[in-house]
């Protein structure tokens, strides 16, 4: 038995059009899983599907606004018409609006927690019957440094990636017995594009992360291509509720 392999498996991964979102599909495509992208951008959707193609697997996009169900409900309606099924969800679609906590409106507040907390809610929800009748299946929910840890400019992205967490380990014991695992990646500090904004609008961040992170560099999307391939597999399956970072270390050095 070959506890990594993902041949006949399908998975979405919403946000998957770019940064680690990306980084994890082609790691499931590399396992030879089938990859659904859910994201807005209909050009990157297109050109992730492109890559993921090149890698010898079926791959499709659907145009996902994930902070709305109608359209998380539709995708895994096309995702089931046209793969037979899912067996594997990545929450990774996420984003942050930078304030200090007094600062919020209501507005963006509900931006941020729509997009990174109640999108997993919805995805998670709407996969749940479709893994069911497949036996079981691996949700991957993406938390990040913020789950642990504050930051001043982050209220609104810590709470969402907080609850991530707990949102996770609900999950975990609720569909357990449905053979389905749910766990969190806690990702450290990644070079995306949602980073590289972040460089620009907090003063001295490259140099803190460099300077806090053992292993001396800031991560890549492809360093989540491993994790995403182990908690989608059958080497998983007594691996569930966890959380799980890959952070080079940031979250373990004082
Ligand atoms: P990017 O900005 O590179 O990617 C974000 C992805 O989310 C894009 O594919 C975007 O696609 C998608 N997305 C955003 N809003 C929506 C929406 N409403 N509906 C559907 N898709 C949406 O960021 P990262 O790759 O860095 O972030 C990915 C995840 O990892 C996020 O959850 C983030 O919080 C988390 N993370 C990132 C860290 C980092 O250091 N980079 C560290 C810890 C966690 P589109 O715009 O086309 O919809």
């Amino acid at each position: 038995m070959d506890l990594f392999t993902l041949e006949g498996r399908v998975a979405v991964v919403t946000g998957g059009n770019g940064g680690i979102g990306l980084g994890m599909a082609r790691g499931l495509a590399m396992a030879g899983a089938s990859i659904i992208v859910a994201a807005r951008d209909a050009h990157k959707n297109e050109a992730a599907v492109q890559e993921l193609k090149a890698l010898s697997v079926n791959a499709m996009a659907v145009e996902t606004d994930v902070r709305k169900s109608d359209s998380c409900q539709s995708m895994f309606e096309a995702a089931t018409k046209s793969y037979g099924g899912v067996d594997i969800l990545v929450n990774n679609a996420g984003m942050n609006i930078r304030r200090q906590p007094q600062e919020y409106d209501l507005e963006d507040w509900n931006t941020v927690l729509e997009t990174n907390l109640t999108s997993a809610m919805l995805c998670s929800k709407f996969a749940h019957p479709i893994m069911v009748k497949r036996g079981g299946g691996k949700i991957i929910n993406i938390g990040s440094m913020m789950s642990i840890f504050g930051a001043p400019f982050a209220s609104a992205y810590a709470a969402s990636k907080g609850g991530i967490v707990q949102f996770t380990k609900a999950c975990a014991s609720a569909w357990a017995s449905d053979n389905i695992q749910v766990n969190a990646v806690l990702p450290g500090w990644i070079d995306t594009d949602l980073t590289r904004r972040g460089r620009k609008e907090v003063s001295g961040l490259h140099e803190k992360v460099l300077a806090r992170t053992p292993a001396g560099r800031w991560g890549d999307p492809e360093d989540h291509a491993g994790v995403a391939i182990f908690l989608s597999g059958k080497g998983s399956d007594f691996v569930t509720g966890a959380a799980i970072t890959v952070d080079g270390g940031f979250s373990i050095q004082a």
